[in-house]
């Protein structure tokens, strides 16, 4: 899958850090809260449960 985003999306909502206004994420932020549905995302976390939900989604 293409992991293209996968650090900047809210696995939640789909908002892209760095659209409407925002900053992107840096290396350095482990840890961010979505401006969008204000969930709390730990990056890594974030970033593996949108690769996880792509790959589900090519299977289907
Ligand atoms: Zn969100």
């Amino acid at each position: 899958i293409n992991p293209r985003n996968t650090t900047q999306t809210c696995h939640r909502c789909d908002f892209v850090m760095g659209t409407e206004g925002t900053d992107k994420l840096r290396l350095a932020d482990r840890e961010w809260t979505c401006p969008k549905c204000h969930t709390h995302h730990v990056r890594d976390h974030n970033a593996a449960q949108n690769i996880l939900i792509k790959g589900l989604a090519k299977l289907a």
